[in-house]
């Protein structure tokens, strides 16, 4: 679809790192699911008198995810107060971080159609979540567990210029973020948050306009950004052809966005930038990253996806597209790696087990593979049957149906359910020369040069044998006796 517009496209992304207690006290920080505020202290409700610890992991997580996306560690920080007034901050002040953040300029290569496309990170900064306000009607319910849970700000630079982009820079960034063991970055949990920026940018009466920018708040999801994206750019583009009133009075909008009505709405529109008065948290000391952290954290950095998929494809001959869609999930590019192990090689046919049948069952049942019964032996046992003649390709689907529910051996549900594959050349032989004396016709047609009647006949010698013969013996037996008879 051409736009009368060009899009650009900043993302602000949130993470919740990947550790055990909170950034300033001991308090569990997984907070989704618990029972209301039940992971809760002094530190975190924000009571008078109540002192910040720093959590040196969520510290050392800050900098390994700068590391993996090739930013600078400078050797000076601090943290700063973000001074604002909201029921879900309770101290009236988040801790933050303003001038020194942890880790500044980097970047991240994200697809773009066959070649990639490098986009800037402004920086990474780390600062305490807030607590979780629902709001009923006429009252609002506070809950304190995620309040105080580090949270990681990644900014992105305005770098990208469509709606694919600014998925592919979502997906990338949090799959990077997951191989990084940095957070789990669970999306329907709220363990990771995409604030988008969008502006559109056109030209009109030999000028360029820049109508307000709209920062639509806490997507949640790839579709969110997908739907919420060009709907809000066409609202601008709207708004700015009928000369809507905040075309000329603002600068930038937030707006939030409702998945269910599939609309954006206004949060507020702002005449200038708020003034969070920062200072200096004078609660905390400042920090000096040494060098020799930074070493041992970057060599403590495990294979990233990117990383991965470029070994699955040069190791294992997989396609670009196979191997992005094993490595998009890490249990599932376990599990590949193990099963073709299992398969004695075969990555070829793993792959293809497992970006199939796997995923479609996967994705039907909603659960992880981690959970599934079936295990990267059976599928490396299937393949093994299917490979030796053992098993035909349509008899190994109905086998892993059987293994899928129950979690059984393959061969012996080959067994049990008398799937066995008939490689014998004679029974397939007699079954051939039957075919053949009741065909003469597709016999004809094919001798006439109709490759398809040829397809014809070894589908009716596999009715005969009731599906289980091996198709490579048919073809070959078929094509002996057709020229023996000519
Ligand atoms: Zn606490």
């Amino acid at each position: 679809m051409t736009r009368p517009y060009e899009l650009v496209i900043g993302i602000e992304t949130h993470v919740e790192l990947a550790t055990r207690s909170k950034m300033f006290c001991a308090c569990d920080a997984k907070w989704f699911g618990a029972s209301p505020n039940s992971l809760v202290c002094p530190v975190c409700l924000g009571l008078p008198g109540a002192l910040p610890v720093p959590n040196r992991h969520a510290i050392e997580l800050a900098i390994t995810a700068g590391l993996v996306l090739n930013c600078e560690v400078p050797e000076h920080t601090k943290f700063d107060r973000k001074n604002y007034m909201y029921p879900d901050l309770p101290k009236g002040y988040q801790i933050s971080q303003y001038d020194l953040p942890f880790t500044v300029k980097g970047w991240i290569d994200i697809p773009a159609g066959d070649t990639t496309k490098r986009i800037r990170i402004h920086r990474a900064h780390l600062e305490e979540d807030t607590a979780n306000t629902k709001h009923g009607e006429g009252y609002a319910l506070i809950d304190f567990n995620r309040s105080g849970v580090p949270l990681l700000e990644i900014v992105s630079e305005p770098d990208m210029g469509s709606v694919d982009e600014a998925v592919a820079y979502a997906t990338t960034l949090r799959e990077t973020i997951i191989g990084a063991r940095v957070s789990e970055m669970r999306l329907e949990e709220g363990g990771g948050r995409f604030d988008v920026n969008v502006s559109i940018r056109f030209d009109e009466g030999g000028q360029t306009h820049w109508p307000p920018q709209s920062e639509i708040k806490n997507l949640n999801s790839y579709q969110a950004i997908r739907d919420a994206l060009p709907y809000e750019a066409e609202r601008m583009w709207r708004d700015w052809q009928d000369g809507g009133e905040i075309r000329t009075r603002v600068s930038k909008i937030t707006v939030g966005w409702s998945p269910e009505r599939k609309q954006t709405f206004l949060q507020r529109s702002k005449e200038d930038v708020q003034d969070y008065r920062y200072f200096p948290e004078p609660d905390l000391v400042r920090f000096e990253i040494s060098r020799e952290t930074v070493d041992r954290l970057r060599a403590g950095i495990p294979e990233l996806p990117a990383q991965r998929r470029a070994r699955f494809v040069s190791a294992y001959g997989l396609s670009d597209y196979d191997a992005r869609i094993l490595v998009s999930d890490r249990g599932l590019a376990d599990f590949f790696e193990e099963a073709v192990k299992a398969a004695g090689g075969e990555a070829k046919s793993v792959a293809n087990w497992v970006t199939g049948e796997v995923l479609r069952y996967l994705k039907d049942d909603g659960g992880s593979i981690a959970k599934a019964k079936l295990r990267p032996q059976h599928v490396g046992s299937l393949v093994r049957l299917v490979k030796d003649g053992a098993l035909s390709a349509t008899a190994a689907k109905e086998v892993f149906v059987e293994v899928w529910s129950s979690g059984a051996d393959p061969a012996t549900v080959v067994r049990t359910k008398g799937l066995a594959q008939v490689s014998d050349r004679s029974a397939i032989a007699a079954a051939v020369d039957a075919v053949l004396a009741e065909n003469p016709k597709a016999v004809a047609d094919y001798k006439a040069g109709n490759v398809r009647a040829l397809g014809a006949l070894v589908g009716l010698v596999m009715k005969q044998m009731d599906g289980k013969a091996n198709p490579a013996v048919i073809n070959k037996v078929l094509a002996e006796r057709i020229s023996s008879r000519s």
